[in-house]
């Protein structure tokens, strides 16, 4: 990713940020580690509140994912004390839903919550969301158009011809990248920087995920979207 020539791309692909998660229940903790690395973003794990408070001033994270019931310190306490310390974006996860006027009113200052059990793909959105508030003072875009395409980089959704589609991360980066510059000729290592730049994937990878990207595509529209220039690499028919 050229992000020194492209800071518009720099909150949509926040590959550097990294979030805390703060859980003590391991298989919850692992799912959003494994779903946060996959969107590109960098993790770190503490199972209780001390450990917390610990890594949240030895790491200055980004993003803080806090549980509520947690052993030796709760996440109330928690984000008391993150509050008091730094402005960091905290979302609550909670089972408990009469907190959560109170976790997101002044008193306390969350940014956001999920309700637990959730999704970890609501997770995700809720952390790219806060994520993009926190950047508030970098523009970015939230809506791109291009021939019925439409991509929502705030929600991670996108649309063709109004008919919603399911793609992995990977396949949203592609396609994002692509209409960020529609037209523009991408070489295979040029897509894999910018759509997996912590992965040690090999070049033709991107071909398997083009592939499942048309793929996708073709089932919702006609047309050729992403043409293959011999020799280059891919673009997106302008
Ligand atoms: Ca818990």
């Amino acid at each position: 990713m050229k992000s020194a020539t492209n800071p518009i791309l720099e909150p949509m692909n926040p590959s550097s940020a990294l979030v805390l998660v703060v859980e003590d229940e391991p298989d919850i903790a692992t799912i959003l580690e494994n779903f946060l690395k996959k969107q590109g973003y960098r993790t770190e794990r503490a199972a209780d509140g001390e450990t917390a408070l610990a890594l949240f001033r030895a790491s200055h994270p980004d993003l803080v994912l806090l549980d509520i019931m947690l052993p030796k310190k709760d996440g109330i306490e928690v984000l008391k004390t993150i509050r008091r310390e730094k402005q960091t974006p905290v979302i609550m996860l909670t089972a408990r839903t009469e907190e959560i006027d109170k976790l997101l009113g002044l008193e306390l200052g969350a940014d956001d919550y999920v309700s637990k059990p959730f999704r970890p793909m609501e997770v995700m959105a809720r952390v790219k969301a806060v994520l993009r508030r926190s950047y508030a003072s970098t523009p970015f875009t939230e809506l791109l158009r291009l021939g019925g395409i439409e991509l929502d980089t705030l929600q991670t959704t996108v649309r063709v011809n109004g008919i919603s589609l399911e793609l992995t991360a990977t396949e949203f980066r592609l396609l994002q990248h692509f209409m960020m510059y529609p037209g523009r000729t991408f070489s295979r290592a040029d897509l894999l920087e910018a759509t997996m730049p912590e992965s040690s994937a090999l070049e033709r990878v991107i071909d398997v995920h083009i592939a499942n990207l048309r793929r996708k595509l073709s089932e919702l529209a006609s047309g050729e979207f992403i043409q293959n220039i011999r020799g280059i690499g891919f673009r997106l028919k302008p």
